[in-house]
């Protein structure tokens, strides 16, 4: 059974058929999977859930597929939500955890999203894909789409770590590196697509991937018996991670899942690179692009972002915040969670450390609170970025 009901633009509300491949609404914002929920609401008790596979899929009457040989799934999702005991007692924290999203397949979140944009694809008949990446969002687009049997063209910065480039090598993708950071890798990729038959998968311009982060706000509820944590706190670079979350608690709200306050918001980027901290600092409803992006973490080093009104947006409404950090920052905090946890963070990752600390100086955390930190993926994938620091 397939609860999805239309495709509606995020900004005009105007709506289209899901029977079709679609990109962006006409009017240039993204489209959003509508479903539904009532009807979900009659036919899925939260409980059915409990005995389901432990990957995101076990959420499927909320995913636009729900079963069938489209399906293309590595294992992604239901990462462990790890207590983060001895860090919590250093900061002065009683509940603090981290979502520990490099146990996903290519080892970042950017799993969920191929998962489901891909599986998507394959059911639409699509056969070829493209998208600009800092690294794991082509690593995981590349690895979805050799299952899928799906051709991919991906397109990183020139200067992106080897693991990425030896991925969407291995996972036969057809790789383009180009000067500049992922925003330039774009315009590149718009050039060699004309003609072609491309689909675009760039991060929020086809309305699937976004569906699969999502996933990560429904274990959020799940995994904390099905009550919401007070404050979450993102690494966020295109914005799909907030943007997919808040999206899956307005959801859950009108599934009857959860009530009561949802969580706050923290949006946190580089020193470096922070166009969607600057727009929310100065009450805008969207960002300019970022002169001269500069960071270690790379996948929020992203300029310019095409959901910038919807972070904004899932920000204010949740009455959390956003804050950057130094990379000096992100370097002592990697370092940090590694020899407290047991985890070795990606950079994104461990910025949300430095925010948090940052936050608690600033009183914007009470010490009682349920508090996430999430780590986007795994610090392995970083060996050259790192290795100057730690070898
Ligand atoms: C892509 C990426 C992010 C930022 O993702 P959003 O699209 O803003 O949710 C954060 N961390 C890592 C490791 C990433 O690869």
């Amino acid at each position: 059974m397939i609860y999805l009901e239309k495709l509606e633009c995020t900004r005009c509300k105007a709506t289209y058929s899901p029977e079709n491949p679609h990109n962006l609404c006409q009017c240039g914002a993204p489209l959003f999977a509508r479903y539904k929920l009532k009807q979900i609401k009659d036919e899925l008790k939260r409980e059915d859930i409990n005995n389901r596979p432990p990957n995101l899929w076990r959420y499927r009457e909320l995913l636009p597929i729900t079963e069938g040989k489209d399906i293309i799934s590595l294992g992604e999702g239901f990462t462990p939500l790890t207590p983060a005991i001895s860090l919590g007692k250093k900061l002065g924290l009683e509940r603090l955890w981290i979502k520990d999203e490099s146990f996903n397949p290519t080892g970042s979140f950017k799993a969920r999203g191929m998962s489901v944009a891909i599986s998507m694809a394959k059911k639409l008949g699509i056969k070829e894909v493209c998208l600009p990446s800092a690294g794991n969002a082509a690593g995981a687009a590349a690895a979805y789409s050799a299952r899928a049997e799906i051709g991919a063209f991906v397109f990183m910065p020139q200067d992106t770590d080897t693991c990425f480039i030896l991925e969407c090598k291995s996972y036969n993708a057809q790789l383009e590196l180009v000067k500049g950071v992922i925003t330039d890798c774009a315009a590149v990729m718009l050039e060699r697509k004309k003609g072609s038959d491309w689909f675009d998968l760039s991060t929020l311009k086809e309305p699937y991937r976004v569906e699969g982060k999502k996933t990560m706000g429904y274990e959020l509820a799940e995994q904390l018996g099905w009550e919401l944590p007070d404050v979450i706190i993102y690494p966020t670079g295109g914005g799909t991670g907030i943007i997919g979350m808040w999206k899956a608690f307005e959801e859950m709200e009108k599934l009857g899942w959860i009530k009561g306050k949802k969580p706050r918001l923290v949006c946190v980027q580089s020193e470096g690179c922070a166009p969607l901290v600057k727009a929310f600092n100065e009450g805008k409803n969207s960002a300019e692009k970022w002169e001269k992006p500069e960071t270690i973490a790379s996948g929020i080093k992203v300029p310019q972002a095409i959901g910038d009104f919807l972070v904004l947006k899932a920000v204010r409404e949740s009455e959390g915040t956003a804050t950057s950090v130094t990379d000096e920052e992100i370097l002592e905090c990697l370092k940090e969670i590694s020899e407290t946890e047991g985890i070795l963070p990606c950079p994104e990752g461990a910025a949300t450390l430095a925010a948090l600390k940052k936050l608690k100086k600033e009183n914007k955390i009470n010490p009682e609170e349920k508090i996430i930190l999430f780590n986007t993926g795994t610090g392995l994938k970083y060996v050259e970025s790192l290795k100057k620091y730690f070898i």
